[in-house]
């Protein structure tokens, strides 16, 4: 009965764990959950104030498909402060800007619009989840790069150029990364971007919605490192993370204008746009200096501190110390029993010793686990030393 094109998509393990946390939590159960990938601050108090001024005005009705225009203009002012080099000659126009139902809907669409049944999509392993699970919907095909936790869990240039082929069409790249947290720098994006000049097909996509969370001050925007890739890039970002507005589902991509008219077609005849009222409070949130962010970085840092020293009690823990984001990726294969996998490990802990994290099959990575420390301190310190004993 399911079209051939749905029925072997996985569901969301992020999301589907999480909804089997808080009914737990519901039924009185006490667990430590690390699961999901959402900010346990609350969303700024400008942004607030304008989703009910906007309720107050009946601001109710339809907005344009792409985004009221006033947010659609400073979603392209960011991207130009961000990008001052690509600003003085080649500057974002709001018009090349598509606001989304989260930054999930603009790398779906994105896909949908660029993939022709067959055409390989590359990007590393350990990879976020809906990755491969999108390119399957676009019938295209997922080529994935391994990657090692000795070598911060990134693919080089030459790991990449090698599996380029003439039916390559996109790359995604996702620094900070979700799961692992790793950044790739200027000098390793740049050396990605001249292998792709060799390869004038290959379009690519950067997924950038960690980019605040940056702990050593080394991220760097990809069009920044490749300036001249502009005409084949589409980059993603949303208020999820930096504005802690996971359920306002806000979203947007920046691509060359062909790509924008053919993102708008398609949102176009499925959600119509993002809600009035959501519109509203990215406009306020836009608006607030990037400083606001600096106590949240702050907290994500000592957050990490804390994981980290807990999770180093135990030998048998192979904990990558991440760079960027909210994750927390550790290797579990020493203590997994035999024919065990992730799967199994995080089942068993969530039953065991009541903490809730999400197995690494899903990301390619089936030894491995992800915590996101994007929760309190509480909740951080007994997990991981739960997690720490557990595996003594
Ligand atoms: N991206 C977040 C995560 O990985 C939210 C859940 C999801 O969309 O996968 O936890």
């Amino acid at each position: 009965m399911i079209s051939n094109r749905v029925k072997d998509l996985k569901e969301s393990a992020t999301l589907k764990i999480n909804a089997q946390v808080n009914a737990l939590k519901a039924e009185g159960k006490t667990i430590y959950n690390m699961t999901a990938g959402e900010p346990d601050f609350p969303p700024p108090a400008e942004a607030k104030r304008a989703v009910m001024d906007a309720v107050e005005k009946n601001l109710s009705k339809y907005t344009p498909t792409a985004g009221i225009p006033e947010l659609r203009k400073l979603i392209a002012e960011n991207a130009n402060s961000q990008h001052p080099e690509l600003a003085k000659t080649n500057p974002w126009k709001p018009s090349e800007v598509v606001v989304s139902n989260g930054g999930k809907q603009a790398i779906f669409d994105a896909i949908l619009a660029l993939i022709n049944p067959g055409d390989e999509v590359v990007f590393g392993a350990p990879y976020w989840l809906s990755y491969p699970e999108m390119v399957k919907v676009a019938d295209g095909k997922s080529v994935v790069i391994p990657t090692l936790l000795a070598r911060d869990y990134k693919f080089s240039a030459q790991e990449l150029e090698h599996v380029l082929t003439p039916r390559s069409k996109l790359l995604i790249l996702n620094s900070p990364s979700n799961p692992t947290g790793t950044i790739y720098d200027r000098t390793e994006l740049q050396a990605i971007g001249a292998v792709l000049a060799r390869h004038p097909q290959v379009w690519i996509l950067s997924d950038e919605i960690y980019d605040r969370i940056d702990f050593d001050g080394k991220w760097c925007s990809f069009l920044d490192a490749c300036p001249e890739l502009r005409d084949r890039t589409v980059t993603v970002n949303g208020l999820s993370k930096s504005g802690a507005m996971t359920g306002w589902r806000i979203g947007w991509s920046i691509a060359p204008q062909t790509l924008t008219s053919a993102l708008i077609s398609l949102q176009g005849h499925s959600t119509s746009g993002i809600s009035s009222l959501s519109q509203a409070a990215a406009v306020a949130a836009l608006k607030l200096p990037r400083e606001n962010f600096a106590p949240f970085l702050k907290e994500y840092l000592h957050r990490r501190s804390l994981a980290l020293e807990v999770l180093g009690k135990s030998a048998k823990i192979k904990v990558y110390e991440p760079a960027g984001a909210f994750y927390l990726f550790l290797d579990v294969r020493e203590v997994l029993r035999e024919k065990q996998n992730a799967d199994g490990f995080a089942e068993k802990v969530l039953q065991d010793i009541q903490v809730a994290v999400v197995s690494g099959v899903d990301f390619g990575a089936p030894t491995c686990i992800r915590l996101s420390f994007a929760t309190d301190e509480e909740t951080i310190r007994t997990a991981c030393e739960r997690l720490a004993d557990y595996c003594r």
